[in-house]
């Protein structure tokens, strides 16, 4: 199973991500989690990496596509399957990636999107605590617009390509998890 997530921030895509490919039995690749990761070590990438990360902006779509190949590259190599959550987050990056993902005999089967309100999503958001130098305010409200205008154009893209399944993520988490396996063994 080769999966992709769109979630906006606050849609509990990282706890569903880990969910579902433990389901599935495929490798979670999370971009941000692999950004932080490199920021925290502070190795050339993460310094190259942590100004937008902190400050809610996206990383430049070349690094991004280096570090995406690379990770679903190890993926195959190691069970043929994958979910990526947190990429694509905007249209170059959704055609390069296919394109990547065509020569490597690993093309999406399906996208999942889940849906949360922004008012619901707002909420979370303000009221989370893990601390993630993200996680402030202004922050939030920037990576909000940044999904808005960079990553919402996506849903179109794949609902032509016959790859999108929305899932309602304003229900008991278990629930999102659930509606989603349900979704993709149909
Ligand atoms: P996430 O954990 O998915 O919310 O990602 C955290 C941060 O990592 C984002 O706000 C971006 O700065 C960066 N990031 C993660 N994935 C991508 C991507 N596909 N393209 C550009 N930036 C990304």
């Amino acid at each position: 199973m080769r999966l992709l997530l769109l979630a906006p921030p606050g849609a509990g895509k990282g706890t569903q991500a880990r969910r579902i490919s433990e389901h599935f039995g495929i490798p979670h690749i999370s971009t941000g989690e692999l950004f932080r990761q490199h920021v925290a070590e502070g190795d050339e990438l993460g310094k190259s990496v942590q100004a937008y990360v902190e400050g809610g902006d996206l990383v430049p779509d070349d690094v991004v596509l280096a570090i995406v190949r690379q990770a679903v590259e190890e993926a195959m190599n190691s069970s043929s399957g994958y979910l990526l959550d947190g990429f694509p987050r905007n249209l170059h990056q959704a055609r390069e990636g296919a394109h990547l993902a065509k020569q490597l005999g690993a093309s999406a089967d399906a996208v999942l999107h889940l849906e949360v309100g922004e008012d619901e999503l707002l909420r979370r958001l303000l009221g989370r605590t893990e601390g993630r130098v993200d996680d402030n305010e202004a922050t939030i409200r920037h990576r909000l617009e940044v999904y808005r205008t960079q990553t919402v154009p996506l849903l179109d893209y794949y609902r032509g390509r016959g790859l999108l399944i929305n899932i309602n993520g304003e229900q008991p988490v278990d629930d999102v998890t659930s509606e989603a396996i349900k979704a993709l063994d149909a």
